[in-house]
């Protein structure tokens, strides 16, 4: 039998707005959440002490980049990622599909899978739904992704219909896989975290019956979770929140739902206005290693010669490490001069910024003010979009 400690409690609701605990073999998080990308068991430019100092309660790690390095087999035999990596929080692992899709012409899909080679030797690889849900169980991650079938943007009705049926019939294998490994073992495979739980993705694209079809099939295998995938590739801003707003009322009210690779912090709130509960994305931690600071005034370069001899913190608002210790002049100067201390100081404060925005969003849910929040929210940032920092 497998001890799935796996559960999801909503505890207020405010408009579409969702406040919530899910619990996993790790520990609780409260949603809504956001998680860090931690994409070779390290997220960028931060020690797991940063993050647990700014709140984190859970991680994303990438099943591709550790299947290759330094392999899931050798991750199993050191106990797992969170005994490997010294993470005992939860964690959340991608299939790895994204990644291999994102391979172009090095990889080749076909209904058993996906081929490819790697990108570090050229080896050949099949990613199969049943070899991600392998992975992943070595892996011992607290929620496991489904394999499924990554669309690009844009695509027409047709490459998409046969997209969705195709990640539809991938989650069918990727659950049956998952049921067996909770029930006894196989081939070989080590699991590390029996109370691993598994969610399953809506695709469709932009078409809004596709992503019905695709959210009934999903919803109709039974997960632990649902995730919304396939948006932020490039479709309009107002096309991602209406696809978002038409799929959250489809999936079940008392399961978590995760918007996958999203997004800004204005997407943050808008896509909680929707109803979801989970996000994870590289743009706090990527943009902080190239200099771009996100702040309760908008977002701020800090390369710009403006802030030479600026005294201020980086956000007056914020209370990060960064922002109660340094100034824009000398966050600037560690910039220019390549410091390695410039990627530590901005990531710390970019997902400071991004985890203090989802607390406050659980706190003005919990209150019945998500809507004041939301509109103050923007209006702070509109201020300083009509101001006089120009875009990058
Ligand atoms: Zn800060």
């Amino acid at each position: 039998m497998s001890d799935l400690s796996f559960t999801f409690q909503l505890t207020h609701t405010d408009g579409g707005a969702r406040r919530g605990v899910m619990t996993t073999p790790h520990g609780t998080v409260a949603t809504p959440a956001f998680m860090p990308v931690g994409t070779q068991g390290a997220v960028k430019g931060a020690s797991h002490r940063d993050l647990e100092s700014i709140g984190a309660e859970i991680l994303l790690s990438n099943t591709y980049h550790l299947y290759l390095r330094p392999g899931d087999d050798l991750i199993a035999r050191r106990g797992g990622l969170h005994s490997f990596i010294g993470w005992n929080k939860p964690i959340l692992t991608d299939s790895g599909g994204y990644q291999v899709f994102s391979l172009a012409e090095r990889r080749k899909i076909t209904e058993d899978g996906a081929r490819f080679q790697s990108h570090l030797d050229g080896s050949s690889h099949l990613l199969t739904p049943e070899k991600a849900a392998d992975i992943q169980a070595q892996l011992g991650s607290d929620i496991a992704m489904v394999l499924d079938e990554c669309l690009a943007h844009p695509a027409t009705l047709e490459t998409a219909t046969a997209s969705t049926s195709r990640t539809a019939r991938w989650a069918e294998r990727a659950r049956a896989r998952m049921l067996q490994l909770r029930e006894s073992p196989v081939d070989g495979v080590i699991v590390t975290n029996k109370g691993q739980a598994q969610f399953g993705i809506v695709q469709g694209g932009i078409f809004p019956a596709l992503r019905e079809q695709s959210a009934h099939d999903t919803v109709g295998i039974g997960f632990e979770g649902y995730a919304i995938g396939g948006l932020s590739v490039g479709e309009p801003i107002d096309v991602m929140y209406e696809t978002v707003a038409h799929t959250t009322p489809l999936l079940p009210a008392d399961q978590p739902r995760y918007l996958m690779g999203t997004g800004t912090p204005e997407d943050l709130v808008e896509a909680v206005a929707r109803g979801i509960d989970l996000f994870d994305c590289v743009l706090p931690t990527r943009n902080a290693r190239n200099g771009q600071l996100f702040t309760s005034e908008g977002r701020l370069n800090i390369k710009n010669v403006r802030y030479a001899e600026d005294e201020g913190p980086v956000d007056p608002s914020c209370q990060c490490y960064t922002c109660r210790t340094h100034s824009r002049a000398y966050l600037r100067h560690l910039f220019a001069v390549n410091e390695i201390n410039a990627a530590t100081l901005n990531t710390l404060h970019n997902l400071s910024f991004y985890l203090d925005t989802l607390s406050r969003i659980r706190d003005a849910i919990a209150f019945g003010r998500f809507e004041s929040f939301r509109l103050a929210f923007h209006q702070r940032l509109s201020r300083q979009s009509g101001g006089s920092e120009p875009p990058e």
